[in-house]
């Protein structure tokens, strides 16, 4: 195991240090450095999120900043540690996991309090890395950085990426591969299974100081009088399904799967966390596997809201000894099945443009809009953007030639136009083309990506990242890239593998 890097050889990168989940002590961490990454180099960078830790551009492009993100160097200030949870993977308990290849490098802190913390994914063994080398390989370090900069750019909560760091370091994956290492930036790594952990092991105290630092940190408003009959861990348990079903919701509405929502990869915080077999639906397919290793389809896009709430049953079950009464529990798990179709209809409503007040026959529109797509298998984010360029008067390709039944889509369109109609001096175009993107990451732009890196050219991961970044505008001489996905992006296989 690695030892402490000695501390004379800090770099000050002048950023101002506030390790609170360092200070909650040995029972929720190992203090640990980074394993040294072999000859780094760039592969990506974004400058926005380096903005927000206050990292000049100037810095982050020192050959300092190159080994401090390749785990080589120790930021001065920070306090370096594997974090011990554990979960429910595949719906089994898991027993422990734990940070088997991250390592948190300490919180940063902001001018409005709430703190960013910065992790190294990918940089070495751990006491947590059961069977697991530590590392993570180039591929899906692009894939997360990628997602993580485009689903922040779509409005959805989610851990940040800062960049990707790349080695000749082999890793022995199926094939050989090559090791990466990304930065992740979050308010908090805190997961569902940080709770299940200490729970399961009777570690009611430890249970109890987790839940009061994520309260007086991130909900505070739990504390409230009159919040949940002054429990505030039911309080608690009903912000987090509160926030991840708001989460799914814009999930479910942009036609993005996770492909691992294990209790351990769920955020406390409702962030969209550990990016690994994700995808953005191509056609839209109700019942949609983005994850080769799940063949019986757990996590299909259809299923997610359901496991969502699974998830939250398990972190209600985890919390238990600290709300007391299981109906209590059950109480905040109840307004889950409210807030998720409500914050979908309001996602789906956004994306038609219906501006008004919610009628009831709305969620019917949607539905028979949904069924006529996923009879016909038409391009999900395609058909919103046409949809969306038709209503604003732009003209661009019709809607109509996505779909093989017609007379269906002509009688759609028929319905939603009159209900449309409904709503006075209505302006929502402006608002359904910065709902709908023009340009998401699927599949086969990341593998254009990857295969770039491969050969050192790592064009195309600036060329997505800054697509990606405003994936609402309009990006003159990359409309190919806003286009279907050629064929062999259906012969496309992402596993658990990274
Ligand atoms: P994931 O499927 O990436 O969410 O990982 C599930 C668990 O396995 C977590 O505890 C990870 O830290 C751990 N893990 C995944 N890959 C590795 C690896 N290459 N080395 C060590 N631990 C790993
Ligand atoms: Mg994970």
């Amino acid at each position: 195991m690695n030892t402490l890097v000695d501390g004379s050889m800090a770099v000050d990168a002048g950023l101002r240090w506030n390790n609170r989940f360092a200070a909650l002590g040995p029972s929720f961490h190992t203090r640990l450095a980074p394993h040294p990454l072999p000859d780094p180099y760039w592969v990506g960078k974004s400058r926005a999120v380096a903005g927000q830790l206050g990292l000049s551009d100037a810095w982050m492009d020192s050959p300092v900043a190159l080994e401090v993100f390749a785990g080589n160097l120790p930021l001065s200030g920070s306090a370096p540690l594997a974090s011990v949870y554990s979960g429910h993977q595949f719906g089994q308990w898991a027993g422990q996991l734990g940070d088997g290849r991250a390592i948190l490098l300490g919180e940063v802190a902001t001018g409005d309090g709430a703190g960013l913390e910065v992790q190294l994914k990918g940089s070495g063994l751990t006491p947590y890395s059961r069977m697991g080398d530590g590392r993570a390989v180039l591929r899906s370090s692009i894939r997360e950085f990628l997602c993580s900069e485009a689903m922040h750019a779509l409005g959805i909560p989610t851990s940040r990426a800062l960049c990707v760091v790349g080695s000749d370091a082999p890793v022995y994956r199926e094939e050989i591969e090559t090791a990466a290492v990304v930065t992740r930036v979050a308010p908090s790594f805190i997961r569902f299974g940080h709770f299940e952990h200490f729970s399961a092991r009777g570690q009611l105290g430890e249970l109890k100081t987790l839940a009061d630092f994520v309260i007086d940190r991130f909900y505070p408003a739990c504390r409230e009088t009159g919040a949940f009959d002054g429990n505030p861990y039911a309080a608690l348990l009903e912000a987090v399904s509160g926030r991840t079903a708001a989460m799914v919701a814009q999930w479910q509405a942009v036609g993005f799967c996770h492909g691992v929502m294990n209790t351990d990869n769920m955020s406390i915080l409702g962030l969209t966390l550990d990016y690994g077999p994700f995808q953005f639906l191509d056609a839209y397919d109700p019942g949609h596997i983005c994850n080769h290793s799940d063949p019986q389809g757990r996590y299909a896009y259809n299923r997610q809201p359901n496991i969502a709430y699974w998830n939250l049953f398990c972190l209600g079950q985890a919390l238990l000894p600290l709300i007391g009464e299981p109906d209590q529990a059950m109480a905040a798990l109840e307004p889950f099945k409210t807030v998720f179709p409500r914050e979908l209809d309001a996602r789906m409503r956004a994306k038609l443009g219906l501006t008004d007040a919610p009628r009831e026959q709305d969620r019917d529109l949607i539905d028979a809009l949904l069924m006529l797509m996923a009879q016909d298998r038409v391009d999900y984010s395609i058909f919103w953007r046409r949809l969306s360029r038709w209503m604003a008067g732009e003209g661009g390709e019709p809607v109509q030639d996505l779909f093989i039944d017609r007379a269906g889509l002509d009688a759609w369109m028929l319905r939603y136009q009159e209900r449309i109609k409904t709503i006075p001096r209505w302006d929502g175009a402006h608002q359904m083309l910065k709902t709908n993107p023009r340009y998401i990451l699927r599949n086969h732009l990341g593998e254009e990506a990857i295969r770039a890196a491969k050969v050192r050219d790592y064009s195309w991961v600036e060329r997505l990242l800054t697509l990606l970044e405003r994936p609402f505008e309009e990006h003159p001489g990359s409309e190919a890239l806003a286009g279907f996905p050629p064929d062999w992006a259906s012969t496309l296989s992402i596993s658990c593998s990274s």
